[in-house]
């Protein structure tokens, strides 16, 4: 008999409306050890999924996407599947045609692989594995990953703080051949500088690729690049505009803009360290005004809790930002805070052009990277969203 979970009739009905996350008070039973594929099983005994259990977090079981539910006795064989949602994972990724040599080779919960993140880096593939039961699989998942794309080498950047919720540590080591400290890579026409030890997230903001590309296609005039990171859009940018201004609070961040700059030739870019909350009441002390902007602040709000204070923060940057606009300029707004969905999104950026008395269009709703995919059914995996606006001119 494989290990198995007894779900309520509500943790069912979640599984049959296509979310594969059961928390703890929808698990009726368990007999399995921490990060088993489970067979779960409604109250009377009907087979469901197999799913990743977890003894710790309040999310007990992932259910496997792209698999059969258990029949009979039989057991799971997790080297097959881990090895066939991998292949067609990578398989998706060609389909693309992605103008870039970084991006993510493996989007977890919607790859059919829950709480795995596998980025790839040119040559080198970052993975991230989040739950107990990927967490135990990893030498696995390393097998599967060098069969199926041959790289260089392989970082686990296994720090991120949600491993504590599943009793894991944090831990950044090479699982297979050699990591460089630092990597180039391409995306479409630019150059950076990833460091997938000690960049944040896995190195670079691999999400916002293609926005990175569609904002450039509405930019011309004098640019500013808010929360710039390493310089992913203002690089972008500066192919068409005279001046780009970059800003970013981190020093990391800042010198890697500044050498990602150089990297590419791109003197137009200036590059400044500063809080953006306070540039750009300065810059509208100034008078200054800009012709495409672009905000990307990082997630403003963690949890539920925080949406109120996080809506005021997006309130004000968008407000001043519409007010630095030149008439028929673009503001290229972007929010990764899942609590604040995009319709949210659009509520905050209607008052802030009230409150600045301009005209705008919306001309685009973006979201992450196709490299990203949502899974319809599982809102949390659609987290990321770009609208791009214009004044009336
Ligand atoms: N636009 C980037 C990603 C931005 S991530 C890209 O496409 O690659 C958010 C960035 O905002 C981080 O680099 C962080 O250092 C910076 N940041 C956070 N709070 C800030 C603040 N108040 N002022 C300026 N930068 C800030």
């Amino acid at each position: 008999m494989p290990p198995t979970a007894v779900v309520t009739r509500r943790g069912a009905e979640r599984l049959r409306a296509g979310h594969p996350w059961i928390y703890q008070s929808d698990v009726a039973a368990v007999e399995a050890e921490a990060g088993d594929v489970v067979a779960v099983r409604g109250e009377r005994g009907r087979p469901l999924a197999w799913a990743l259990f977890s003894d710790r977090s309040q999310i007990t079981l992932r259910a496997l996407a792209g698999v059969p539910p258990p029949a009979g006795d039989a057991a799971f064989d997790d080297r097959a599947w881990l090895a066939a949602r991998i292949r067609a994972a990578g398989e998706y990724r060609r389909s693309l045609a992605i103008d870039a040599n970084a991006y993510r080779v493996v989007h977890g919960e919607a790859d059919g692989l829950p709480a795995l993140v596998v980025d790839r880096y040119d040559d080198v593939l970052v993975v991230q594995a989040l739950c107990q039961g990927m967490d135990r699989r990893l030498p696995v998942i390393v097998e599967a990953l060098v069969e199926v794309f041959a790289p260089r080498g392989i970082l686990a950047r296994n720090d991120p703080r949600v491993r504590g919720l599943e009793g894991l540590d944090q831990v950044v080591e090479v699982v297979h051949g050699e990591v460089p400290d630092v990597i180039e890579v391409r995306e479409a026409g630019v150059r950076l500088m990833a460091s997938p030890r000690h960049g944040q997230k896995t190195g670079l903001f691999l999400d916002q690729r293609e926005n990175h590309v569609a904002a450039a296609a509405y930019a011309r005039g004098r640019a500013l690049d808010a929360f710039t990171y390493n310089g992913g859009f203002a690089l972008h940018l500066a192919e068409r505009c005279p001046h780009v201004l970059a800003l970013d609070s981190s020093a990391a961040a800042v010198e890697t803009t500044r050498a990602n700059a150089a990297l590419n030739g791109a003197a137009n870019v200036e590059v400044r360290e500063a809080n953006v909350f306070d540039e750009l009441r300065e810059l509208e002390t100034a008078h200054a005004r800009f012709d495409t902007i672009v905000l990307d602040p990082p997630a403003f709000a963690k949890n539920k809790a925080s949406v109120a204070r996080a809506a005021a923060g997006y309130k004000e940057i968008n407000l001043r930002a519409l007010k630095l606009l030149a008439p028929g300029g673009h503001l290229v707004t972007c929010s990764c805070s899942y609590h604040v969905d995009e319709a949210m999104l659009m509520e905050i950026v209607t008052a802030a052009a009230a409150d600045a008395r301009v005209s705008v269009w919306l001309v685009e709703k973006r979201m992450q990277a196709r490299d990203h995919p949502v899974l319809v059914g599982v809102p949390e995996t659609h987290y990321l969203k770009c609208l791009i606006l214009r004044t009336l001119a």
